[in-house]
């Protein structure tokens, strides 16, 4: 815990999935920790941003300080040494599992981790405990581009770069308020656009959102349509003869079915233009573009993922690139962009309950055993886990008795958040490592370990381009906060795993976690930087941004992936998968006729912890609101700023919020944004009003679609 030797640190911001590059000056003649002033530049030699930072970003200096930090260990509430919580996690684990097995505990962790933590957490409990009961918040937020990737692709792989989104002609951006969840890339997008006007850039969203400002076309889809308007986008370019024969011949299987599903169902626009809530005028110019422009990038996020069919919107729009032979090529692919700032890397190293490490799988006993000899696993799990909405279910029916939740506040962010509340109530023992003394789900631990947060934590993150950065430290944490992976090896030690987790340091995991991914990778495994494994400690410390694989063929990383056509699938050709568009599971009704929308604010990152520090981001808007249309509002008798309550499927839980009487919504659909909770004294949570409805496939939960009742407050 030194000051800063540098007055100049190259590291990354701590919020979205864009994973800038930030320059922090640290004032290093300060002679007390804390009294260092550092101030906030963006780093102009990294790739993701060259210099620029949003207002978030920007304002990362301002959140700090030690306010409402956890400060030391806790049990039950009374403060208590390090060794003596670190040993009660370790017995009560492994009391549990002597008597319960293996998955009867379980970890749940974070976007937020930094790699090496990652690994670290997937390593014991996959390795060594013997379950895969390990899952990650990320669950939320893209598990199902990861499964469409997948089903596509035979691997998790985002296949662009961040420049194909400037040296694109038409730029698609379906379920995504860029320009507040993502607001470095829209800023890139828009100045490509002002640099080069003729390049195309359609908005597909129910909302009329911030991103809108730079839309050519505003596709305002009824909620959960995406997969029809993409299946009659295939069935458009096969009418239109406007298809890639030789790309789909050559390298892509499936693709008659898919195409002769997509022609069935949504081979005519008209039928179309209804399901999708949409003039057919509106159609044929969307089609039409898409064949006129061959560079076409589809910016996907969170409006696609969070449904209860997100695998296959994602697969409906991944079918329209292949059948074109658009991905690979400058400008062109399906490109799903994370939330948060290293879900990516969380996905590298297994930290989804149905992964293995470094992208293999629980499907192939090869990549089990490969993965064990590896680890010389003392336990090795032998099939897929828990996902976040069943394991908080087996957390309620006392299948699951310990939990440890790491880097996030589930009792927020989760689906009908209030049952995952009363479930950890009753569970026999959570714990809990967090930056912060008090969030929702601190309250409901029985063991607290202060965690180092951003500015005091060191490792690696991935970004939504595969670019993997270093993230450093430039500050000391409070005295007795700890990294993650250092409380994890501490507890796995007590757990008896002493050698596989005596580590010294962050480039001893990453180390490890780069030879992972090339042990036994014949060309067979998309992940593979293992041209990262032999990095001394002072070159891991000095590691400059690269995009993976980074290995012997692609020493400098890689910008584009399946540029030559091969894919990872037994036959290495893409797959084209017949998509039937299936509506959200609840449909508005007499007792609830609206449809709920969560998403972002501008200025706030997730439980508004970090973010809820400082005036200047709270300015942007300092309360949540019901954004509502105009003709719901009059009919209700409400007008802007009168307090609205919300009730819906998930019993009795009612949220009151001040009306946004908005023209930008849809008639029938309500927008409430997802960062306020019990610690902002507001009158709820929004996901509290959200069912625990997920994709069958990827276990994503349908936040983006609920359905409500609202009456004057
Ligand atoms: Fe941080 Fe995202 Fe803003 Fe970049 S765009 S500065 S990563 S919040």
């Amino acid at each position: 815990k030194q000051i800063p030797s540098s007055d100049s640190i190259n590291t990354t911001c701590p919020y979205c999935g864009v994973g800038c590059g930030i320059e922090v000056k640290v004032d290093a003649k300060a002679q007390k920790l804390a009294d260092i002033k550092v101030k906030v530049l963006g780093d102009k030699t990294h790739p993701a941003n060259f210099g620029k930072l949003c207002v978030k970003g920007s304002a990362a200096g301002e959140t700090l300080s030690f306010d409402g930090r956890m400060l030391a260990p806790q049990f039950k509430g009374k403060t208590v040494s390090w060794s003596s919580a670190l040993n009660t996690v370790a017995e009560k684990f492994t009391q549990v599992i002597a008597e319960h097995g293996p998955d009867a505990v379980a970890f749940y962790v974070s976007g937020q981790f930094l790699t090496e933590d990652y690994y670290v957490a997937n390593k014991l409990m996959k390795g060594f405990i013997g379950s895969a009961n390990i899952d990650t918040n990320s669950r939320l937020c893209m598990a199902s581009a990861v499964v469409g990737y997948k089903r596509a692709f035979g691997v998790d792989a985002v296949p662009c770069s961040y420049e194909d989104l400037e040296l694109a002609d038409l730029v698609v951006i379906v379920g995504s308020n860029t320009a507040w969840a993502h607001p470095i890339i829209y800023q890139r997008i828009a100045a490509a656009k002002k640099q080069r006007p003729s390049m195309k850039i359609v908005v597909v969203d129910p909302r009329q959102t911030a991103t809108c400002d730079i839309a050519d076309l505003h596709l305002a889809i009824a909620p959960g349509s995406d997969a029809n308007l993409f299946n009659g986008l295939l069935a458009s370019l096969g009418q239109n003869e406007a298809l890639d024969e030789a790309f789909i011949n050559n390298h892509t299987e499936g693709f008659k079915e898919a195409f002769s599903h997509a022609q069935i169902l949504q081979g005519d626009i008209h039928r179309v233009a209804k399901e999708c809530g949409l003039e057919v005028t509106q159609l044929q110019t969307f089609y039409r573009w898409v064949r006129e422009h061959q560079k076409m990038v589809t910016l996907y996020s969170q409006g696609v993922n969070q449904s209860s069919s997100g695998v296959d919107k994602s697969n409906a729009i991944i079918n329209v690139h292949l059948a074109t032979g658009r991905i690979g090529q400058v400008g062109m692919g399906p490109f799903s962009i994370t939330g948060q700032p290293n879900a990516m890397g969380g996905r590298e190293v297994g930290g989804l309950a149905n992964q293995l490490a470094a992208h293999m799988d629980f499907s192939n006993s090869e990549d089990i055993h490969r993965v064990a000899r590896f680890w010389k696993a003392a336990n090795m799990a032998q099939s897929n886990g828990l996902k976040a909405v069943d394991m908080f279910n087996a957390v309620a029916t006392g299948k699951i008795k310990a939990i440890w939740i790491m880097n996030t506040n589930p009792v927020v962010s989760m689906p009908n958040a209030n049952f995952v509340r009363q479930a950890l109530q009753r569970c026999e023992m959570v714990v809990v490592s967090d930056c912060m003394q008090h969030t929702d789900t601190t309250e409901v631990a029985d063991v607290l370990l202060p965690a180092l947060t951003w500015g005091e934590i060191d490792g690696t993150v991935t970004n939504s381009e595969r670019t993997i950065s270093r993230q450093r430290a430039f500050m000391a944490g409070p005295e007795n906060a700890r990294a993650d992976w250092w409380m994890l090896c501490e507890v796995a030690k007590r757990m008896g795993f002493v050698d596989a987790f005596d580590y010294q340091n962050v480039a001893q995991i990453f180390r490890e976690h780069a030879a992972l991914s090339g042990y036994q990778n014949n060309g067979t495994r998309d992940f593979d930087i293992s041209g990262l494994a032999r990095l001394s400690d002072e070159q891991y410390q000095q590691l400059t941004p690269m995009q993976w694989p980074v290995n012997v063929e692609n020493p400098l990383g890689t910008k584009r992936l399946f540029s030559d056509g091969k894919f990872f699938t037994p036959s290495g050709k893409a797959r084209c998968i017949a998509i039937t568009p299936q509506a959200p599971r609840y449909k508005t009704d007499a007792q609830f006729p609206f449809v709920l929308n969560t998403g972002r604010y501008r200025d706030q990152w997730h439980s508004m912890t970090r973010t809820g520090k400082t005036a200047k981001l709270m300015a942007h808007r300092d309360e949540m609101q019901v954004e509502i249309h105009p003709h719901d509002a009059a009919e209700k008798g409400v007008v802007d700023g009168q307090l609205l309550c919300l009730q819906g499927k998930t019993g009795d839980y009612r949220l009151i919020a001040r009306a946004q009487v908005s023209a930008k919504q849809r008639r029938g659909e309500l927008f409430v944004p997802m960062h306020w909770n019990r610690q902002f004294a507001s009158a709820g949570n929004v996901d509290a009003l959200i069912p625990a409805v997920v994709d069958g496939l990827s276990g994503q939960p349908e936040f983006k679609h609920a359905v409500v009742n609202v009456q004057p407050f």
